[in-house]
């Protein structure tokens, strides 16, 4: 057995190797008042499109991640779709977005009609390296009006969307800078990050719009679902018209002044996030006991280091990774095989976006980190069930 995969293995024996085998990468959690809630809507018949979850799930999300207004919507790609809408994105812009993302990121901006522009991502934080797309964005943009275009395919630059990947916050400061100097609107793809501070403030009110995600597989779950979160109360305001058919409020009319989207998050769906929040801080303290349990498991290992949080930044930590030393894409897939024949679900890094046949041809920066990052990364299991028992 290669000597990676023995001390690979050596630290998940040690770190999760008490749980019932197979282990999950990231696996939802139940028990407090999730049931009791759900069973509510049910008991009640308040199910579907309006209930009070709802209202109160959307308070609740604004008052955690201390913003404006909260609109609950049926996942994160819808979401962010229309988070896209709303930050003034037109059919045939393009937006900028890192090319190590998830895949809904481009989905959402092709969604919204427009043509995703990749750039790079930095080392410490994964996030889009915000001095390289400065230098970037001088060398391929160009004044059109009050705004930008790409001086070669002469489209307009609408928009850019950041992601915290893993939940490690961006580097906030400095792309809200970029936004600033160019007046080109900055979207927060917090899907990932619920629960983590950048500077000591949550992820998701940075930008002049964010999108949550509460699938299956997220720190928080409401089976599917997601948010949009904003300061702008027009935004707000128009968040809910859009993603709730855009119906003029009346007693009995059906009149509708644009075309909206039927992107309600069910009263059932609401319910259980409303309880699932309540145990957030408990999830956030057990996921990030898991983390130092890694962070000292690979302590002075020569062959991987774990990804640790960015020095401004307080994680969730809703993946844990380890970085291979050397970039051998061979090893990575040894270890990614051996790891998960031995019953622990381990990962690679999402195949980039410029590498997938639908996105191959959109524009681009130079990618060294992120493809580099490609062959390196090692996503762990990251339940807060795993690494107890907890203090
Ligand atoms: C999960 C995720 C999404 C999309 O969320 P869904 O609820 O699955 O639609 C978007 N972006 C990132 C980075 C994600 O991890």
């Amino acid at each position: 057995m290669a000597d990676e995969l023995k001390s690979l293995l050596g630290v998940l024996e040690r770190v999760a190797g008490g749980a019932k085998k197979p282990v999950a990468l990231h696996e939802p959690e139940f028990g407090g008042n999730d049931w009791a809630y759900v069973k509510d809507c049910i008991d009640t018949g308040w199910v579907s499109s309006v209930g009070s979850y709802v209202d109160r799930f959307e308070k609740d999300l604004a008052s955690l991640f201390q913003v404006k207004r909260a609109v609950a919507v049926a996942n994160g790609t819808a979401a962010l779709h229309v988070s896209l809408l709303l930050a003034g994105v037109k059919r045939d812009d393009e937006v900028l977005m890192p090319a190590l993302s998830f895949i809904a990121t481009a989905n959402a901006v092709v969604h919204a009609g427009a043509i995703p522009h990749f750039v790079d991502s930095e080392e410490g934080s994964f996030g889009v390296d915000a001095e390289k797309l400065k230098a970037y964005f001088s060398s391929v943009a160009e004044r059109d009006g009050g705004g930008w275009r790409n001086k070669v395919s002469k489209r307009r630059i609408s928009a850019l969307v950041v992601m915290h990947c893993f939940g490690h916050p961006a580097d906030l400061d400095a792309l809200a800078g970029f936004s600033k100097e160019t007046g080109i609107p900055m979207v927060e793809d917090a899907a990932e990050s619920i629960g983590s501070l950048y500077k000591g403030r949550p992820t998701g009110g940075f930008g002049m719009v964010a999108c949550v995600s509460f699938n299956g597989n997220k720190t928080v779950t409401t089976g599917g679902g997601g948010a949009i979160l904003t300061n702008d109360e027009k935004i707000g305001q128009h968040a809910k018209h859009l993603t709730t058919t855009a119906k003029r409020p009346h007693r009995w009319e059906f009149f509708h002044d644009e075309t909206g989207f039927n992107y309600r998050l069910p009263n059932l769906n609401a319910a259980l996030g409303c309880s699932q929040l309540e145990r957030l801080p408990d999830f956030l303290r057990r996921k990030r006991d898991l983390s130092a349990k890694y962070r000292q498991a690979f302590t002075g290992m020569k062959e991987m280091s774990f990804l640790d949080q960015p020095a401004y930044a307080e994680s969730n930590f809703w993946l844990n990774t380890v970085i291979l030393a050397k970039r051998d894409r061979a090893l990575r897939d040894r270890l990614l095989d051996g790891t998960n024949s031995a019953g622990f679900a381990t990962r690679p890094l999402w195949c980039l976006m410029h590498r997938l046949p639908m996105y191959k041809d959109c524009p681009r920066s130079e990618l060294p980190v992120a493809e580099d990052l490609e062959d390196r990364v090692i996503n762990l299991p990251s339940s807060p069930s795993l690494g107890g028992p907890h203090a």
